[in-house]
């Protein structure tokens, strides 16, 4: 497999590297020590990210000329970045994910027993949407009481990410795709996820497939990882899930991670910054190095990905073991650079018991994410039937409320019913309900339609009243299928 092609003035492929914050320093020296001794021929352009950037007041944590670096290199290799707690800063991870597209996060977590204490029947391929759900950090507090998160779940979003996932399993010879989505409760965002996957997976007849809640198919991948193959969800499941699979190895330190787009990609370890053994020269540099394996098969190097991936497993199958793996067989325990350097002895070695690494497909991670465009969007017809407005209201019971609410309603949008945290409190509220100081108002005439002009002038009626508009939500149906959810209890 030749690697990709070089631009005219390029003389070798350009990679980022960022050493990131923490344990990040450690592993990733240990984890290029390993890179040059095996005589990968890559340049490395390194790049500031994290802490140091947030210090200076960039609030995304990354520079813009930073940005520009990244994007043009042909892969970023990142150590893990510490995400500063509270309010005035971004997540530099998520910026980066959804800001260079990176849709799809890649995490495959297989067990390496007996060598690692870990289930032995695990070899999970996580693929987790990188860019959307609660993850836009979308967030507001609204009253006093009640904060909220935007959860978005978008057709093309979820549609490219599951083509994806069905076109990895297909070429690493696969055989089940498994979805895990709460569509019985988020039956709009969820059930969106959930229908793309059942339609996707029509495209791919020699795979099976299969949806599972995510409460109970977390529940039996953690205990039966044996029954899984490729597992395919939405990023905040996703994020926990992988976590899950990772400890299941036998150690969250043990696994690498691609975040792939159709022109970026960027390779990390799935752990963070572990600030708790930061400087102690103990961490597992492993999630990097075969993040950097990950890398060399994406940058059309798979000889190099396959001799250090094969270089590893002789290590840990010699009992060369860091302090987080848990092992009948550790013969020697060893710190961040010393296991590096029991890597690069054993370069050339391969696993006399654990199965070989083997590598062709090259590029076939990009070439997926090119490959994996969502269908153009369906024509369809879009009709206001009301509108929810949201109150900060706490000035009695649901029924004055209600009592006072239907006088600003007319023939156009009467009212229907409130909820409070989601829960009708009127009409026939129970007395048990618990209201918090944020209520949804549903306006909406039976039947029928509404036009912009009712809404506004419901809004002037509303706000003649005294009452505080925070939020709106219009209600559409969608050929005539409603796209909001009923209230509980409704
Ligand atoms: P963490 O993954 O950093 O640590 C969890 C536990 O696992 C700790 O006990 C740690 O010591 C251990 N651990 C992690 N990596 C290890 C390794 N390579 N070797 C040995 N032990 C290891 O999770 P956390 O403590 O929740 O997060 C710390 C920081 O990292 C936070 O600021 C978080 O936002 C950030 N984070 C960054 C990324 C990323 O850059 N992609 C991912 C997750 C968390």
């Amino acid at each position: 497999m030749a690697p990709l092609a070089l631009a005219p003035q390029e003389t070798k492929l350009r990679i980022a590297v960022a050493r990131g914050d923490g344990i990040g320093p450690e592993i990733t020296d240990a984890t290029l020590a390993v890179l040059d001794a095996a005589g990968v021929d890559l340049e490395l352009d390194p790049v500031e990210l994290g802490a140091a950037v947030y210090a200076r007041g960039v609030s995304s944590g990354v520079e813009r000329e930073t940005l520009e670096r990244i994007r043009t290199a042909r892969a970023l290799l990142k150590g893990p970045i510490t995400t500063p707690s509270g309010g005035g800063v971004k997540s530099l991870n998520v910026t980066l994910r959804k800001s260079l597209s990176l849709f799809a996060n890649v995490r495959p977590c297989l067990s390496y027993s007996p060598y690692v204490a870990g289930h032995p029947g695990l070899d999970v391929l996580v693929v987790r949407e990188n860019e959307e759900d609660t993850y836009g950090g979308i967030e507001h507090r609204q009253t006093e009481q009640v904060t909220q998160c935007l959860k978005l779940i978008t057709r093309p979003g979820s549609e490219r990410l599951i083509r994806f996932a069905f076109g990895l399993a297909r070429a690493y010879g696969r055989r089940r795709v498994t979805c895990m989505t709460k569509s019985n409760i988020m039956k709009i965002t969820d059930g969106l996820f959930m229908d793309t996957f059942r339609q996707v997976a029509e495209e791919f007849p020699e795979l099976a497939s299969d949806h599972q809640i995510i409460d109970i198919g977390t529940a039996r991948l953690a205990t039966r990882p044996e029954d899984y193959d490729v597992v395919v969800l939405p990023n905040l499941y996703g994020d926990i899930v992988s976590d899950v699979t990772a400890e299941l190895s036998g150690s969250v330190g043990l696994c690498g991670s691609a975040n792939v787009g159709a022109t970026c990609a960027m390779f990390e370890a799935i752990h963070g910054s572990a600030p708790d053994i930061a400087g102690q020269g103990i961490a597992n540099p492993s999630g990097l190095l075969l993040a950097a394996v990950q890398m060399l098969v994406h940058l059309g190097l798979p000889q190099d990905a396959q001799r250090i991936h094969n270089a590893w497993l002789s290590t840990i199958e010699a009992g060369i073991h860091t302090a987080d793996i848990k092992s009948e067989t550790t013969r020697q325990r060893v710190g961040t650079q010393a296991f590096a350097a029991a890597v690069i002895a054993r370069l050339g070695e391969e696993p006399r018991r654990l199965p070989c690494a083997r590598y062709e497909l090259g590029s076939a991670l990009a070439e997926l994410a090119r490959d994996s465009t969502p269908a153009p969007p369906r024509p369809q017809v879009k009709e206001l039937v009301g509108v929810d407005v949201f109150l900060d209201w706490s000035a009695g019971s649901p029924a004055e409320l209600g009592d006072r609410l239907r006088r600003c309603g007319d023939a156009t949008l009467p009212l229907e019913m409130i909820t409070n945290r989601g829960v009708r409190v009127w009409p026939q509220g129970l007395p048990e309900t618990f209201c918090t100081d944020h209520w949804r108002c549903r306006f909406r005439p039976e039947g029928g339609s509404a036009s912009w002009a009712d809404v506004l002038a419901l809004l002037g009626r509303l706000s003649d009243a005294g009452f505080e508009v925070i939020k709106l939500e219009n209600l559409y149906t969608f050929d005539g299928r409603p796209g909001f959810s009923l209230g509980q209890g409704q």
